[in-house]
């Protein structure tokens, strides 16, 4: 954890911001940004604990490679943050050595073979993206190779090499997608080899994945962060509990088994579809799923003088609304666990908890996209 990790294409493709640094620095600026963030707030609490990412290279389970030819030449690779520039790279220390051979295999073989690239600007050719997602726990791989037509004759050549060099891919598929857009996935799907889909855990859970499933990039050090929220949560079996911005239902379904019931609120409705098959393929039968706006749904549950014990929110990095947390003050629960990917955001929300009283038992950071400028945060907040 000592050594600099060097990286050729580091600079270029921004997604490693911190990799200047040693490991244990990157975790000192990111808690200190923390401590910066909630003091200009005017928080009193200062964050003495970030938790270091089980794994701090080849941790990420999902790779997405776009491709272009430039000058008769295949480049393919990340794009460069914040443009639409390719970077011609052939792996990432980041993924795992298994994503980054299929990766590089695939290159060669389209190489090989002359496969027509897509061109964006003349919206000519075939293929846009290869997407490669890896179960860390079941070791099932997905291929998905997302071309802009259905038309595609070198397909099953294509598929054939790469399981010859690769026989540990369980499924391989052909995603359609025409759109004029920077959007990776279209809505048509072909399945290519096998089944279609693959499976992954986190802990206990079990997690049935498709092109288009969310899901945690890093499973080990999210698996810390649920387990953190089930210890603070100290539930007895007979709270309702909320689970806001709640997604394929991840949370509740680590709380169920603890609570009466979990109502999970999520706004997203293919999300919920997949929170559903979830559920009842880990056999949780206590969840239920609200398919709505957050806001909308505390501001209506509040009307109705409904209370509830805990409220989980985990929400997107721009944090939750005004009328959320007045809301939760109104639906009286005497506990709050607030999931943050967005430390100024947090900062913000968490002045408006305090002013309506409750008061910060206890953060914690997570270091969940190694030296990137991210940090996940887990606070939790009571109300006597
Ligand atoms: N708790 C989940 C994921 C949270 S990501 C997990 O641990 O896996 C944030 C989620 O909030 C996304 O699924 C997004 O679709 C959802 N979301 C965004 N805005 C929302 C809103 N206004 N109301 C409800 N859900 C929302």
């Amino acid at each position: 954890m000592d050594n600099m990790i060097k990286c050729k294409y580091s600079g270029i493709c921004g997604s490693c911001k911190l990799l200047n640094h040693k490991y244990e620095e990157t975790l000192a600026i990111k808690l200190n940004n923390v401590n910066n963030l909630l003091k200009k707030a005017d928080i009193n609490y200062k964050v003495k604990e970030i938790v270091a990412s089980p794994d701090i290279t080849a941790f990420r389970n999902k790779m997405i490679i776009g491709f272009k030819k430039l000058k008769g030449k295949i480049i393919a690779g990340f794009y460069e943050e914040g443009t639409h520039r390719i970077i011609d790279m052939d792996y990432c220390l980041m993924h795992t050595q298994t994503q980054n051979k299929v990766f590089k295999d695939f290159v060669e073989i389209v190489k090989r073979m002359h496969i027509d690239i897509y061109d964006e600007d003349r919206r000519t050719g075939v293929l846009r993206y290869l997407l490669i997602r890896e179960g860390f726990k079941t070791n099932e791989i997905m291929v998905v190779i997302v071309t802009a037509s259905d038309i595609f004759p070198a397909r099953a050549n294509l598929v054939k090499s790469l399981r010859e060099l690769n026989p540990n891919i369980t499924t391989i598929i052909q995603n359609i997608n025409p759109r004029k857009t920077s959007i990776v996935l279209g809505d048509k799907i072909r399945v290519l080899y096998g089944k279609g889909y693959i499976y992954d855990y986190i802990g206990k859970i079990k997690f049935k994945l498709g092109p288009k499933s969310f899901f945690q990039v890093n499973p080990k050090q999210a698996l810390n962060i649920y387990n953190e929220v089930k210890e603070i949560a100290r539930l007895s079996g007979n709270e309702i509990v909320i689970d806001a911005y709640s997604g394929v239902s991840t949370i509740s379904a680590f709380l169920a088994s603890d609570a009466k019931e979990v109502i999970a609120i999520e706004n997203n409705k293919e999300a919920c579809l997949a929170a559903i098959q979830n559920l009842k393929d880990n056999d949780i039968k206590n969840v239920e799923i609200v398919n709505d706006d957050a806001t909308l749904f505390l501001n209506n549950v509040a009307k109705y003088k409904e209370q509830y014990d805990l409220i989980v929110l985990d929400p997107p990095r721009t944090g939750t609304t005004k009328e959320f947390i007045k809301s939760v003050n109104r639906v009286n629960a005497k506990k709050v666990i607030y999931v943050s990917c967005g430390p100024d955001t947090l900062a913000r929300d968490l002045k408006d908890f305090i002013e309506l009283g409750y008061k910060i038992k206890s953060i914690k950071c997570f270091d969940m996209f190694c030296f990137s400028d991210h940090i996940e945060t887990v606070v939790q907040m009571i109300k006597s």
